[in-house]
């Protein structure tokens, strides 16, 4: 891996796997970035969420895919070569190349809509379970698996770096200096009160959830109910109980004699 990219995976780590997209420029700088669009197609908002969905990428992402699954072929190749890393027998080693080549085929409860599937789950970072469980049941090992998916991953970001965010990057950078916008600029704090607040919908999907940026999971509507239900159902029950308590006090202190010797409990 070349040292710019370990550099980028760092930072991804590092932010949480937050890019630095537009939406967050404006969030921190709306006085210099305003309601500057994706770069790419000029149409939308660019949060991490349309650096998948951008129509202008769809190609890209395909690139990402097939450089991805083409190196990690090699990736794999070389750990078997090496006999102390993998040792497999001719079978699993099929299975295994099978594997890392038919990954991003679209599985048919996958989001149909992403270019390609698991992008949103790899890009932060994430490996999908069942490409997971099923790389295990092939090398049956934890160690080599962990090892795969990491160098798996790696590839990944790394092709995404050189194929999407670059590019991007220079495409911002060319904007920013029509603007004006220089390095120095961003590094200065504004006051408090020459801040113009820009509130971006904080939001991320991933697998049926979602979660804001915080990684906190956002509750849909009728899983609210049940836990604002269940919070009550928990206060009424406390209620009852301590109730119980301030009468059992109570009545202790007038009946004490009478149920010194019982088990006979109100809680
Ligand atoms: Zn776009």
């Amino acid at each position: 891996m070349s040292s710019i990219n370990n550099n980028f995976i760092k930072h991804l780590k590092l932010t949480n796997n937050l890019l630095p997209t537009l939406e967050i420029m404006k969030e921190r700088r709306y006085d210099l970035y305003g309601d500057v669009k994706c770069r790419m197609c000029l149409e939308e908002n660019e949060d991490d969420d349309h650096l998948i969905y951008c129509q202008q990428l769809r190609d890209k992402w395909l690139m990402v895919a097939n450089n991805t699954i083409h190196k990690c072929d090699q990736m794999l190749k070389d750990l078997l070569s090496q006999e102390k890393h993998l040792q497999l027998n001719q079978e699993d080693t099929q299975r295994l190349i099978l594997w890392n080549r038919n990954f991003f085929i679209h599985i048919t409860c996958s989001n149909q809509e992403l270019p390609i599937p698991f992008i949103h789950l790899m890009l932060r970072n994430f490996f999908p379970k069942e490409r997971y469980r099923k790389l295990k049941s092939i090398v049956k090992s934890e160690k080599a698996t962990l090892t795969i998916t990491t160098l798996f991953l790696e590839i990944f970001i790394n092709e995404f770096y050189r194929i999407i965010w670059q590019p991007r990057c220079n495409l911002v950078t060319e904007w920013e200096h029509t603007k004006g916008i220089k390095k120095k600029d961003l590094k200065k704090k504004i006051p408090a009160n020459q801040r113009i607040t820009y509130e971006r919908t904080p939001t991320q999907q991933v697998e049926g959830n979602t979660y804001d940026l915080k990684g906190r999971r956002i509750l849909k509507h009728n899983e609210q109910w049940s836990i604002a239900l269940e919070k009550t159902r928990q206060y009424v029950n406390q209620f009852i109980r301590e109730g119980n308590r301030v009468i059992w006090k109570a009545y202790n202190n007038i009946k004490t004699y009478k149920y010194r010797y019982s088990s006979f409990s109100f809680v």
